[in-house]
Order: structure tokens, then C-alpha cells, then sequence
């Protein structure tokens, strides 16, 4: 077949060519995503200068990326070099040590609060708590400052504690780390069901596709909570930020199983609602 550039056939056949090869390529290929787990902490800071972290999120095609770290410097040092691309979080935790006695810590208080009049942030965590620390003052504080200034809480916790933080602080928004990283399936639908105010982020939660295949049972509640789910990566440590990019593609892999406009909202577009567009 002799195809002619002059004369419109060209252009005609590649558009014919292009619509019948999407589907095949696969359209989820193209979804940018919104990465609702992203830490740029301490240790990340001599291996990856911001602007190679925040061209690791352009490669893996993260538009935007919810960002906490300890310290928070690092979070505001990808804001500074990208505030469109950056949401950040406020972590309370200054060093690693804060980890486990944070909920506990006037000091940590003192850190949350006056970090908060920079007036930059979206979130107060991801911090981790059980659910006997839930209603520490501490936690108390953070959670009436999260429901003053219309902030989430980005919670690692485990389904007692999140619906422990939910019962008491219902009118604080809270983002659901890795659907609590091993809760049941079922229990992260309950609870979605329940609680109107919960939001899912799914980072590690390698059991939603077991070897790139889409769990029925997860694949079932995200068509019944579609605007409820965000995808995200968690760089905890900075072989994460090496591993990002491969992590997108199969990310995208499972999204690609679900009816178009569902894989949409979970990939970027329940991020965009609740943080705003670039
Ligand atoms: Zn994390």
C-alpha cells in the first residue's frame, strides 16, 4: 500500500493507526499518577539532590506527590524547588527517635504548632500510633489543629486505631496508610462504609495485585468507593527512590484492570479533588 503524505492520507491512516493501537498499548500507560506517600527524610539528602528527586517523580510521571520527612526540612526543600509538584505533610517527628514517643512529647507539640504558621501545609503526618496512644494530648492538640486549619491526618495504623482516631476526632479528614498495611479487605470496607471522613492510600499493599493481577475482592471495593482510594509508592528508604519509576509502571499495570474513569480517580484524580491541580 502506497501511502501519500501530500494528500491527507498520511495523517488520516496514522490516526486510524493510533486509535486502534490504544487499547492494545494499554491507555492506563498514559495516567499520570499522584503519589499520596512520598518521604524525602534526612538520609535521601546526600544520595538524591532535590531536583533528581523531583525528576525521578517527572520519569515515573508523578504529577503531584504528597510529601512528609524527617525532618520536615526535607519536605520543604522539594516545595521550594517544585510547589506545584509537592504537597506537603508536616511530620512530627524531628529525628527517627520521635517515632515512638511523639504522642507523648510536649516537645513534638511545640514543633507541630509553630511549623504550622508557615501556612504551607496540607497534612499533619504520616505518623504512626496505636490505638491505646490515640487519645494522648499530644494527639488530642494535633488533632484540633488538623480540624482548625482543614488539615488531614496521614495515619500508619492499624484498623483499631484508625477507627479509634475516627470515633474521636470526627471532624478531622484522615488519610489511611497502606489501608493500614495488613488489614483485611474486608475491614478497610467497613470501615469506608462507616466513616465518611476516611481516605485509603495504598502504598506497599502488594496484596492488591498479587504478580500484577488485580485481587477480586479489592477490585470490588474500589468500584464500590472510586473517589475513596489514592495510590502512592512510600520512599522510605532511598532504594524506594530508585525502584519509583518501576514501581509507577506497575502501578499502572493493575489500574489498567479497572473500568477507565475508576483507575482515573484512584491514579490522580481523587488526589487532585482533595489537594487541588498544579
Ligand atoms: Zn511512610
Amino acid at each position: 500500500m502506497k501511502v501519500k503524505t501530500s494528500n491527507g492520507v498520511m495523517p488520516l491512516l496514522l490516526i486510524l493507526l493510533s486509535s486502534w493501537m490504544a487499547p492494545v498499548l494499554g491507555q492506563a500507560q498514559e495516567m499520570p499518577i499522584f503519589d499520596a506517600h512520598i518521604h524525602y527524610s534526612h538520609r535521601d539528602w546526600d544520595t538524591l539532590s532535590p531536583q533528581q528527586a523531583l525528576a525521578i517523580l517527572e520519569k515515573a510521571g508523578v504529577r503531584q506527590a504528597l510529601v512528609s520527612s524527617t525532618p520536615d526540612d526535607g519536605t520543604l526543600k522539594l516545595y521550594q524547588a517544585d510547589a506545584k509538584r509537592t504537597i506537603p505533610f508536616l511530620r512530627p517527628y524531628r529525628t527517627r527517635d520521635d517515632m515512638a514517643n511523639w504522642h507523648s512529647d510536649p516537645e513534638v507539640q511545640t514543633y507541630v504548632e509553630e511549623r504550622l504558621k508557615r501556612g504551607v501545609y496540607r497534612g499533619i503526618g504520616e505518623f504512626h500510633l496505636s490505638a491505646a496512644d490515640a487519645d494522648r494530648p499530644v494527639v488530642k492538640r494535633l488533632a484540633e489543629l488538623a480540624a482548625k486549619q482543614q488539615l488531614f491526618l496521614h495515619a500508619h495504623v492499624d484498623e483499631v486505631a484508625v477507627e479509634r482516631l475516627l470515633t474521636l476526632y470526627p471532624e478531622v479528614r484522615i488519610l489511611w496508610a497502606h489501608a493500614g498495611m495488613s488489614s483485611p479487605v474486608k475491614e478497610v470496607g467497613r470501615l469506608l462504609d462507616r466513616y465518611p471522613k476516611l481516605w485509603v492510600e495504598l502504598a506497599l499493599r502488594v496484596d492488591v495485585a498479587p504478580r500484577g493481577n488485580l485481587d477480586l475482592e479489592w477490585r470490588t471495593l474500589f468500584l464500590r468507593h472510586p473517589d475513596r482510594f489514592m495510590v502512592g509508592t512510600d520512599t522510605w528508604t532511598t532504594s524506594r527512590w530508585e525502584s519509583l519509576v518501576e514501581e509507577a509502571r506497575v502501578t499502572r499495570r493493575w489500574l489498567g484492570q479497572l473500568p477507565r474513569d475508576v483507575a482515573e480517580q484512584i491514579a490522580y484524580r481523587n488526589g487532585e479533588r482533595l489537594f487541588g491541580r498544579p
